[in-house]
């Protein structure tokens, strides 16, 4: 029986998501986050606003959250050319992944959330990756997933788990379980603080959230509200 948990936790409405189900589920919950040079840090920053008004507004879950650790990777920019890391303009490449890819990404990230897990005493790594809402990523699928768990509990030679609450929902489904775990309160609280837009806008609260409302990521935040508030 699993009782802890580290939660890849981003910032976004997906990792928030995760985390709300994680803190739903078990009795300590620690989170970790990347900062790889992203081209925005408002992702980076609106964490902390996440994590202090899960505390506030949620007394059942509060004494269940613990640390929150932020690792820097340096190290992705150097490899990649993507427009997530680099100032380029968003567009499909070569064997119709985005440019928005980074490869080998989550692989790492995963390497990293094993480490720590390791360190920390904790069973299960938890991620937002999701096959569903598909941006073509090879290392969101079930699969990769699969493999990295094996990867890693042969490498550290302990059983870890890797959790995939959202793998096959979409991002309507995404909102309704957020209103299951937490209610209105925590719908609230994903709209208003989580950041999802690929260019950082942050000017004008929409239904949906802050957004510029035109990327591929608010696209789909934004058409996941409509199914979901309809
Ligand atoms: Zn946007």
């Amino acid at each position: 029986m699993h009782t802890s948990a580290l939660v890849l936790f981003s910032g976004g409405q997906d990792s928030t998501t995760c985390l709300a189900d994680a803190l739903s589920r078990y009795e300590r919950v620690e989170t970790l986050g990347f900062d790889y040079g992203q081209r925005h840090r408002v992702e980076l920053d609106v964490r902390g606003a996440v994590l202090e008004r899960l505390r506030r507004e949620f007394p059942e879950w509060a004494p269940r959250l613990g640390d929150d650790h932020l690792l820097t990777l340096d190290v992705l920019a150097q490899v990649s050319e993507s427009s997530l890391t680099q100032d380029i303009a968003f567009a499909m490449q070569e064997g119709g992944l985005p440019n928005t890819f980074v490869p080998g990404r989550n692989l790492l990230f995963l390497t990293l959330a094993g480490a720590l897990a390791y360190r920390r005493g904790l069973d299960v790594i938890v991620t937002g990756v999701c096959e569903t809402d598909y941006s073509g990523y090879p290392d969101c699928r079930d699969d990769t997933m699969k493999a990295m768990q094996l990867a890693l509990s042969l490498g550290m030679d302990r059983r870890l788990v890797i959790e995939t609450p959202l793998m096959w929902i979409d991002k309507a489904d995404t909102w309704a379980m957020a209103e299951r775990l937490g209610g209105q309160a925590l719908v609230r609280l994903i709209v208003e603080e989580t950041h999802t837009c690929y260019v950082g806008e942050r000017g004008q609260l929409h239904d949906w959230g802050y957004g510029c409302g035109r990327c591929p990521a608010c696209e789909l935040r934004r058409r996941g509200w409509e199914g979901y508030a309809g």
